[in-house]
């Protein structure tokens, strides 16, 4: 019976919320040696974005943080998403299009505009209504998919249809004359 406890919280408790890490929940181990939980991870992601190219996960920026520069950064975080959302013209949330791939598409079917990109902040979901920015223009859309390109956990559930803050996600948009390049903004 002990033994099984002691096994389970093997990794300790995440000193930002007290609650047991586990790596199953993407825990991240900090500079320090820390360990903290995938919830805390989730919130920090606005701050320290995952790197663009998912395998290159070594260069987490999380990772070269300390305990107390995480604790001092999650005390930022909601005056960080303020500040972007001042910048954006209070817009709920930001996708930074890094990638454009034109799929498909002929005389009587829209291609497929599959976006590669970053979740600046706040989240999107698959059937959103959102609008592209493109050189100033704004044009309403509905994604047709969200996909996120790293797990926030082990659940295959949880990577798709939603995307959060400072994870890289693919979006893709159906539609006949969308003018979308990179640099481009999906604003919701
Ligand atoms: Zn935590």
């Amino acid at each position: 019976m002990r033994r099984k406890q002691t096994k389970r919280l093997d990794i300790g408790f995440c000193p930002l919320c007290g609650r047991a890490a586990m790596w199953l929940e993407n825990a991240v181990k900090l500079q320090d040696g820390a360990v903290i939980c995938g919830e805390c991870v989730r919130k920090l992601r606005v701050m320290h974005p995952y790197p663009q190219d998912p395998k290159d996960n070594k260069n987490d920026p999380l990772k070269n943080l300390t305990a107390s520069q995480a604790m001092e950064a999650m005390g930022k975080v909601t005056g960080f998403i303020e500040n972007f959302r001042e910048h954006f013209d209070y817009k709920n949330a930001v996708f930074v299009v890094n990638r454009v791939n034109k799929e498909g598409g002929g005389l009587f079917k829209a291609p497929v505009h599959c976006l590669y990109g970053r979740v600046l902040y706040g989240s999107f979901s698959t059937h959103d209504d959102a609008m592209v920015k493109h050189r100033g223009n704004l044009h309403a859309c509905r994604l047709q998919s969200v996909q996120l390109m790293v797990p926030y956990t082990d659940s295959p559930t949880h990577a798709e249809d939603h995307a959060e803050a400072g994870y890289p996600a693919l979006i893709e948009i159906q539609e006949k004359n969308l003018n979308i390049e990179t640099g481009d903004l999906i604003v919701k």
